[in-house]
């Protein structure tokens, strides 16, 4: 059988590992951050019948623009954005993509602060860009003199900023975004994939886009939309940033039936974000019982809980698995991270976590 390395693969993804969160069929799927509510079924038909439509007409090749599906999203983020502002894909993943292969690439750097969304420097190696990682404050925090001290001493071509951060929840002052945009000639990307369940009072970095033409902000279907097997990511900035990525983007890159489906789903916006203040609940029920359970969480802005005090993260990842429940061990030493749910699931999760005693599993 030929392995990997005896194939004349690029010298720089010699070496690389896919990203790869576990798949398993489990009761209990708390461990990618998806909205563990199913779509409420009147809003199902309705996509049903608009992919029904769609079909029919399947023959040909789909709106290239994807105008319908950019004016919802426009009117969905407000904030007096239009569609001209907009621009999609299949999940936020080929948005960064398109940035990278626009804005990036051999010969340029990307810097971004890790701990934080995986799939940044993955991305990264995949379009040869270079992947620059800095600091972070304490408790995960960043500071605009930190963003600033970071991009004048790299120079890069583009910062990746998470917000709120994945893995950690934690929140992104709007200085620091803008302090980093004053502090650079490149792109400034803000991934808010968990918008939706920052408290309402936190503004979104969508209120600094006026007058910042290299602000590029993200968002995803895929989590409060309850949306994450559709593949719709989008993103808003300056009109400029979408004519650089139809540069790069591959022709009809988004399909007829997924601009039905998601077009369909954005005319439901309340019922498909209903959950979203419940699932902020449990989040917060997370964070307020795992000290007790003698745990550690960080304060989480998204619709996850990062928490350490685990003495053998794979031992208690094996445990809770061994009970149906599957959760991510995201490499960050004594800690775990847990995707809140249902109020159910949180029990159940509690439930067990507390059964295997403190600092779980040895
Ligand atoms: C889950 C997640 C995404 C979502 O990616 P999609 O491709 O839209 O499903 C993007 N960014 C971050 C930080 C995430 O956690």
């Amino acid at each position: 059988m030929t392995r990997l390395s005896d194939l004349p693969i690029r010298d720089d993804l010699r070496g690389l590992t896919p990203y790869g969160a576990p798949q398993k069929h489990v009761r209990y799927a708390l461990n990618v951050n998806e909205n563990t509510h199913p779509i409420p079924e009147p809003v199902a038909r309705d996509i049903v019948e608009s992919l029904a439509h769609a079909v029919l007409t399947a023959n040909r090749y789909p709106d290239r623009e994807f105008t319908e599906l950019r004016e919802s999203l426009a009117g969905y983020l407000g904030h007096g954005l239009t569609s001209d502002h907009v621009w999609a894909a299949n999940g936020s993943n080929e948005i960064i993509q398109q940035l990278l292969q626009a804005f990036g690439g051999p010969g340029r750097s990307v810097l971004g602060f890790p701990p934080s969304y995986s799939m940044h420097p993955i991305i990264a190696a995949g379009t040869g860009s270079r992947w620059i990682p800095a600091e972070r404050d304490a408790d995960y925090r960043i500071s605009p003199e930190t963003a600033v001290r970071a991009i004048e001493q790299h120079r890069p071509d583009l910062v990746f900023l998470c917000a709120p951060n994945n893995p950690t929840g934690t929140a992104l002052p709007l200085e620091t975004i803008a302090a980093a945009y004053d502090a650079t000639d490149g792109i400034v990307f803000v991934d808010e994939a968990y918008a939706e369940f920052m408290p309402k009072d936190q503004p979104s970095a969508l209120t600094l886009l006026p007058g910042r033409e290299r602000l590029v902000v993200s968002r995803t279907m895929s989590k409060a939309f309850a949306f994450a097997g559709v593949r719709l990511g989008y993103l808003a900035a300056d009109p400029a940033v979408a004519d650089a990525l139809r540069l790069v983007r591959l022709p009809y890159h988004l399909s007829a039936l997924t601009q039905a489906a998601a077009v369909a789903a954005l005319a439901h916006a309340p019922e498909m974000l209903a959950m979203v203040d419940d699932i902020a609940a449990q989040r917060d029920r997370m964070v307020a019982e795992l000290p007790a359970l003698g745990y550690r969480p960080w304060p989480s802005q998204a619709n996850f809980v990062l928490f350490d005090g685990v003495a053998d993260p794979r031992a208690t990842f094996e445990a809770l698995l061994a009970r149906d429940i599957l959760i991510r061990d995201v490499g960050i030493p004594n800690a775990l991270r847990v995707t809140a749910g249902t109020a159910e699931e949180t029990d159940f999760f509690l439930e067990c976590l507390a059964a295997l005693g403190p600092g779980g599993a040895q």
